[in-house]
């Protein structure tokens, strides 16, 4: 296990294994241009060690030139990718070969072949050494691939985390297994967002709460918000497939976090068990479940009295709370047990004040973790 900034990461694939992959790329792309002079363009910084092995292993005449893009920060991928370094001038008639290290959700491709089409290349390939087919958009064809690797974060070999990690010649992958995941429960009004927000400060955790994420759509008027809306007004659950599909996102749009306050989610099985087998697909689990008890008629004072402030509709109306407690107890109470054949369900009083309260759901959380 290595440490880089903050992180743990574990070996995952050895020099052998890369270089080996390497080198059948070097042979299979000398198959196709033998007969030509081909480019090679690496993609800094992160392709500087793959060009720098394949040039090696590459038999045959050749060129060789970079450009430099930059689209992650930190660990999730902005979106925006910038061009740092242009393309090379030489380029025209030439037969263009791109080296990337690793393909994921192919935006910095999208770049790639916006930048190439606009030359007068002969015709441009691309090569990637890593290519992760789970989140690939498909958008682009790749041409020549080293290794498929699953969607998780990776750093050595050229690949960093936040700078750190270029120089290794393995990979190595995010360790999850330190990470703190927990879902509270309880009922609309029990305090889960409040407390989440406390508690997200205190152990550093990612707060995901799925009514805020519909809140948020909805103001913005996405289609998800479109969709959510007439649900959540009603004061049902937004069906699974919805709600299940948005949580996966949130998750994949923070892999930096140390860890995941899940606050709404899951509110049915069938979203408990996807979430399970969601992160267990990243090598993460539930750790532990906390539920903020509290009496009915305590939570609709308590609604009614934040409604009015908000302004949020299903915090207006009795019937329509009420109707938000049946389908927790018909929907979400189930889960009590669900989480208790797993022994991760814990409880605690949520009447008090605020901060005794977050006292409460500390000492739950120290004692699992054994931070006290
Ligand atoms: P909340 O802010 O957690 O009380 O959520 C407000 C509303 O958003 C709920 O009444 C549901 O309509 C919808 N919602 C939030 N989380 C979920 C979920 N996990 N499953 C289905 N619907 C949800």
């Amino acid at each position: 296990m290595i440490k880089l900034h903050d992180k743990y990461f574990k070996p995952y694939l050895g020099e052998d294994e890369i270089l080996a992959a390497v080198k059948r790329m070097a042979q299979e792309i000398a198959e196709d241009y033998k007969d030509e002079v081909p480019l090679f363009v690496g993609v800094l910084n992160g392709a500087f060690m793959f060009v720098s092995d394949f040039l090696k292993a590459y038999p045959y005449p050749c060129n060789v030139s970079f450009v430099r893009l930059s689209s992650y920060q930190g660990l999730t991928s902005t979106g925006i990718v910038e061009s740092l370094l242009d393309i090379p001038e030489d380029i025209n008639g030439k037969s263009v070969i791109i080296l990337e290290d690793v393909i994921d959700t192919g935006r910095t491709l999208k770049q790639l072949v916006h930048m190439f089409s606009q030359t007068n290349a002969k015709e441009f390939k691309i090569a990637s050494l890593f290519y992760k087919s789970e989140i690939y958009n498909g958008e682009y064809q790749i041409d020549y691939v080293g290794m498929e690797i699953p969607d998780d974060f990776i750093v050595g070999y050229g690949l960093d985390y936040n700078e750190l990690g270029r120089n290794l010649r393995e990979v190595y992958q995010l360790n999850q297994g330190n990470m703190i995941n927990l879902v509270l429960f309880g009922k609309p009004g029990a305090g889960k967002g409040t407390q989440a927000g406390f508690l997200k400060e205190k152990y550093n955790l990612k707060h995901i709460s799925t009514g805020d994420v519909f809140r948020y759509n909805m103001k913005n008027g996405t289609e998800l918000g479109k969709l959510a809306k007439s649900y959540i007004d009603r004061g049902d659950l937004v069906p699974d497939e919805v709600t299940i599909d948005m949580l996966k996102d949130e998750v994949e749009k923070n892999q930096e976090a140390a860890g995941f306050i899940f606050d709404g989610f899951p509110r049915t099985t069938a979203q408990a068990e996807a979430l399970d087998n969601f992160l267990e697909s990243k090598d993460m689990q539930v750790n532990a479940t906390i539920a903020l008890e509290a009496e009915d008629d305590i939570l609709v004072a308590r609604l009614l009295e934040r409604g009015k402030a908000s302004g949020r509709s299903d915090d207006q109306d009795e019937s329509k709370i009420r109707n938000r407690f049946d389908e927790y107890n018909e929907k979400t109470a189930p889960l009590k047990s669900y989480y208790e054949k797993q022994g991760k369900f814990h409880s605690v009083n949520g009447i008090g004040e605020i901060n005794e309260i977050t006292g409460r759901l500390a000492k739950v959380i120290d004692a699992l973790f054994e931070l006290e």
